[in-house]
C-alpha cells in the first residue's frame, strides 16, 4: 500500500510526525487503497490540534475547524488533516452536540459509519489498523455499521443515505440488522437539511447501479420521505421510472428527470431539495415537454411550435428520455414507437432553418400595419404567429 500513496500525502504525515505527533490515512481513502483503486480524497488523523495543525503547515484552510479539520494545501494537493476524537452525545439525530480531542486512533475509528469506512493505515509503519474487521467484510462484500445500527442511525440519519450509496457503489451486501435498523428508522432522514441529503442523493443518482439503488431507497422508505410525490401522483410505476433512470447517461439532469417523469411541477420539487433555479426549471422544462410530445397531436404545425418551446439543443435529451422510458417499459409497444416517429420528425425538422419564434420572421408588427394600412391592436401578434406557423 506503501507506494500507492502520493509524495505530497507522506509528506505531511511525516512532518506531523517529526513535530511529535502520530498521524495515520483514515476512513475512504484507506478503504479505496485495500480494494486497489486510487483514492478520490486522502484524509489524514493525527494527535495534534487543530491549532498546531495551522502552525506547522504554511497554507492551511480552516475548513471544519469546529469538528477538527484543516485543510492542508501542499502545491495541487488537498489532503484534509483531523485532530483524533470522540463524539460527544447526538441530540438532534445530526451532529454531535460537541466533540472532544484527543483519544486514540482505536476510538476515532469507531465513531465512523461502516467497518469498511473505519480503517487507518501507518505509512510509516507499513500497518493497517483495523478493529471492526472493516477488512474482512470488505474481502466478503459486506456493508455493516460500527457498533449497533440503530444508535449509530439514530445519531445521524445521513448514515442510511450513505449505507445505500456504498453499496451501490462498492457492490455490497447489506449485512441484514443493519438493513433492518436502517428500514426501522428511515423516518429520521427527515430531521436532516436537504444540503446534506443532496449530495448523497447525487452520488446515488450518478451509480451505474442507479435502479437497484433507487429500488432499495424505495424498500426501506427513504425514497418516500426526499419525493413524496412519487407515492401520490406519478404517472408511471415505480420500477419503470427507476428502470428508466438507469437506463439513461450518468448526467445529473437526465437521471433526476428518468425518476421524476411522472410527476408535474418537479422544478419546485428540486428547489426544495435546494438544487439550483436553472436547473431544477432544466428538469422540469424536459418533462413538461416529454408530456407534451406523448399526448399532443404530430402535425407539422404543432411540431414547429412545440420545438421553439423546446428548444433545439434540447432535443437530444428529450430523445434520450424518449428512448429510455420506451425501453423501461413505460408504453406500449405502439405508443413507444409512435413517439420515436414524432421525435425522428422533430429531428429533421430542427435541422431545417425555420424561425424559432414570430419575433425571428423576415417581416415584423409595422410591415403589416403598413402593408393593410390599419391601426395598431393585438391582431397584429395574431397574424404574426398564423404566419410563424
Ligand atoms: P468517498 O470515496 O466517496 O469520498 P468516503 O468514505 O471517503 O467516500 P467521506 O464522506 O469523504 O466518505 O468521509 C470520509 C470518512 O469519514 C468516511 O470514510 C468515514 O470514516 C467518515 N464519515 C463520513 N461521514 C460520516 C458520518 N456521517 N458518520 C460517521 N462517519 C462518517
Ligand atoms: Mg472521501
Amino acid at each position: 500500500m506503501y507506494r500507492q500513496v502520493p509524495a505530497p500525502v507522506l509528506k505531511i504525515i511525516d512532518r506531523l510526525e517529526k513535530n511529535g505527533h502520530r498521524a495515520y490515512l483514515v476512513g475512504g481513502c484507506v478503504r479505496d487503497l485495500l480494494r486497489g483503486v486510487v483514492p478520490q480524497d486522502w484524509d489524514v488523523a493525527t494527535t495534534a490540534l487543530p491549532s498546531l495543525v495551522q502552525e506547522i503547515f504554511p497554507r492551511t484552510l480552516p475548513t471544519g475547524i469546529a469538528y477538527g479539520t484543516v485543510t492542508v494545501i501542499c502545491g495541487d494537493d488537498e489532503v484534509e488533516v483531523t485532530t483524533l476524537r470522540r463524539d460527544g452525545i447526538y441530540r438532534n439525530g445530526r451532529h454531535p452536540s460537541r466533540v472532544f480531542f484527543g483519544g486514540d486512533i482505536g476510538q476515532d475509528l469507531r465513531r465512523r459509519d461502516f467497518t469498511i469506512n473505519a480503517m487507518a493505515y501507518d505509512p510509516r509503519q507499513d500497518e493497517l489498523i483495523d478493529p471492526t474487521g472493516g477488512l474482512e467484510d470488505l474481502q466478503a462484500g459486506i456493508l455493516r455499521a460500527v457498533g449497533d445500527p440503530r444508535v449509530r442511525f439514530r445519531e445521524d440519519a445521513l448514515r442510511m443515505l450513505r449505507a445505500i450509496r456504498f453499496v451501490g457503489q462498492l457492490g455490497l451486501e447489506i449485512e441484514p440488522e443493519t438493513w433492518q435498523a436502517l428500514c426501522s428508522l428511515h423516518t429520521g432522514l427527515g430531521r436532516l437539511a436537504s444540503e446534506r441529503i443532496r449530495p448523497e442523493l447525487d452520488k446515488i443518482l450518478l451509480q451505474g447501479s442507479v435502479a437497484s439503488s433507487l429500488a432499495k431507497l424505495d424498500e426501506s422508505g427513504l425514497l418516500g420521505l426526499i419525493f413524496p410525490p412519487l407515492y401520490s401522483q406519478n404517472s408511471y410505476p415505480l420500477t419503470v421510472v427507476f428502470r428508466a433512470a438507469g437506463l439513461l447517461p450518468p448526467v445529473l439532469h437526465l437521471r433526476l428527470a428518468g425518476l421524476l417523469v411522472g410527476l408535474t411541477d418537479v422544478a419546485s420539487l428540486l428547489k426544495g431539495l435546494h438544487y439550483g433555479k436553472d436547473f431544477s426549471r432544466q428538469v422540469g422544462h424536459l418533462i413538461k415537454h416529454l408530456d407534451t410530445i406523448s399526448k399532443n397531436p404530430a402535425d407539422p404545425a404543432s411540431l414547429r411550435y412545440f420545438l421553439s418551446s423546446l428548444g433545439r439543443e434540447k432535443l437530444t435529451d428529450l430523445g434520450l428520455l424518449v428512448n429510455s422510458l420506451k425501453e423501461a417499459g413505460g408504453w406500449s409497444r405502439g405508443e413507444g414507437t409512435e413517439i420515436q416517429k414524432r421525435l425522428q420528425k422533430l429531428g429533421r425538422l430542427a435541422k431545417e432553418d425555420f424561425p424559432l419564434s414570430p419575433a425571428q420572421l423576415a417581416v415584423d408588427g409595422s410591415d403589416i400595419i403598413d402593408y393593410l394600412e390599419l391601426k395598431p391592436g393585438p391582431w397584429v401578434g395574431v397574424i404574426l404567429e398564423q404566419l410563424w406557423l
